[in-house]
């Protein structure tokens, strides 16, 4: 079992210079049940609202100073992975944000299946928490689409998700884990990138489209639809606080847990 502080969580930050990892540092403030110990992040050292950010090439070094129950990461899929291995040595639990590791796995096959492998390594020691997205909303959204997806066999279905300019990753983690819900639910065989050219549309396919522009916080929309009717299931993001704030709640949840895979869903369930 990993420890856990009486109070309040001890949370360490990776990605804390980030837009989510500082979103995590300024929900936490405002919270009783959480402190955040520290931040690491790629760049100097700096201070974000009081909290020290450590670089993280120093990050055993961190763990061990500040002796935090919870790493909540917000990062890069290259960083996540070392940190959690480290944090599995240290016997600290893990809560990861990250996204994106299916994404290199394309690129760079050796590396992702290693970064994913080391997570599922780390949990054979401490409890791991991974989730593409830490909205409630997101969790119900989840749960609607499957329904809908068993209720109405055989309609067509497109997912598209919108993000800000500056995401990396496509589809999103979370639009992933739409199209495995839809696939876990209904019949289909292949899933379409987006369309050009000559591209009629066959049985079996399932439609995926990425936007990203200006600074949209996450949009994710699944449609149904046959010759006579379509159902169009939305989700908005209004603030990075949904996120930071589902994440902490996660690592209030995850500390003190045996080793082991978690999921947000069982979070959101208690
Ligand atoms: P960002 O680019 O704003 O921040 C990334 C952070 O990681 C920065 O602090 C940077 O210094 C750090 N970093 C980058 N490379 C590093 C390295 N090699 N070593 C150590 N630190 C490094 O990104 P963001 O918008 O904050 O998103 C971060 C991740 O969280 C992305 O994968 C994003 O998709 C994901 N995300 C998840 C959720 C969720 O609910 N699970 C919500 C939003 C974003």
């Amino acid at each position: 079992m990993t420890r856990v502080s009486d109070a309040e969580t001890r949370v360490l930050v990776s990605g804390a210079t980030g837009r989510m990892g500082r979103r995590v540092i300024g929900e936490a403030a405002a919270r009783d049940d959480v402190r955040v110990v520290a931040g690491v992040s790629r760049d100097l050292s700096v201070e974000i609202d009081g909290t020290p950010v450590e670089p993280a090439e120093e990050f055993r070094f961190v763990l061990a100073e500040y002796e935090p129950d919870v790493l909540v990461d917000f990062s890069v899929p290259e960083a996540s992975r070392e940190f959690v291995t480290d944090c599995a040595e240290a016997d600290v639990a893990c809560v990861v944000g990250t996204t994106g590791f299916s994404g290199i796995e394309s690129t760079e096959d050796e590396f992702a299946e290693g970064g994913l492998a080391a997570l599922r390594e780390a949990s054979e020691q401490v409890p791991v928490l991974r989730a593409s997205n830490f909205s409630r909303g997101i969790q119900a959204l989840l749960r609607a689409v499957e329904g809908a997806v068993r209720d109405l066999p055989g309609y067509d279905v497109e997912v598209t998700e919108s993000h800000h300019r500056h995401k990396r990753d496509a589809p999103s983690g979370t639009a992933n884990s739409i199209l495995d819900r839809i696939e876990s639910a209904g019949e289909f065989d292949r899933r379409v990138h987006g369309r050009e050219g000559d591209s009629l549309r066959e049985p079996g396919e399932l439609g995926v489209h990425s936007r990203r522009a200006g600074g949209i916080r996450g949009e994710h929309e699944i449609l149904l639809a046959n010759a006579h009717e379509e159902l169009r299931l939305t989700h908005r993001a209004g603030s990075r606080a949904v996120f930071a704030d589902g994440a902490l709640d996660a690592a209030v949840w995850l500390a003190g847990r045996g080793a082991g895979q978690y999921d947000f869903s069982e979070v959101v369930a208690e």
